[in-house]
């Protein structure tokens, strides 16, 4: 048995850099401005012994006109849809943004399972953002850092059992 995992949470979060690390290319485009991934990209991630299909979403913006911030969200809403497990990325060095909890508010309505991470989490800058994520109310959230592969065995450990 295989599952969708899609990963979430507002621009510059780092959803492609974990994207690229999971599915071991440089499929999602990388860059340190909010909102580069404007579109749904997916690959096939390895991740210890397990495989499965990962999907790379754009952030959710707070906007429901035609604009881009409101495709964004549009896109957004269906990878969570198609999804059985979500990935919630907020910035750990950043902390928890009024955003974040609008994602998380949609993301409690959501049925697909959801793991929050706070990301960005190597080094110490990331402590008071990893404690504010439990404000969140979205359960104990994990520390990961996609940019240096830290926190992989935590996220292996919570999604085994899904698997
Ligand atoms: P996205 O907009 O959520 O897809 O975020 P990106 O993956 O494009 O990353 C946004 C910025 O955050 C880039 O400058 C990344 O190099 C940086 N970044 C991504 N992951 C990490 C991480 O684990 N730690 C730190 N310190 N920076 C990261
Ligand atoms: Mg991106």
């Amino acid at each position: 048995m295989t599952f969708r995992l899609a990963i979430v949470g507002r621009p510059n979060v780092g959803k492609s850099t974990l994207f690229n690390r999971l599915v071991g290319r440089k499929l999602a485009l990388v860059d340190d401005q909010p909102g580069v991934t404007r579109d749904l990209r997916e690959g096939q991630a390895r991740l210890g012994p397990l495989r499965f299909t990962v999907v790379d979403s754009a952030g959710l913006e707070d906007a429901t006109d035609d604009s881009l911030q409101g495709r964004m969200r549009r896109l957004t809403e269906r990878a969570v849809d198609e999804a059985d497990v979500c990935l919630f990325l907020i910035d750990a060095r950043q902390g928890v943004t009024p955003t974040d909890e609008i994602f998380a508010d949609i993301l409690r309505r959501k049925s697909a399972h959801v793991i929050l991470a706070a990301n960005k989490s190597e080094g110490r800058a990331g402590e008071s953002g990893y404690l504010e994520a439990f404000s969140l109310g979205l359960g104990e959230p994990i520390r990961l850092s996609g940019e240096h592969g830290e926190g992989m065995e935590d996220l292996l450990s919570v999604l085994m059992p899904l698997a």
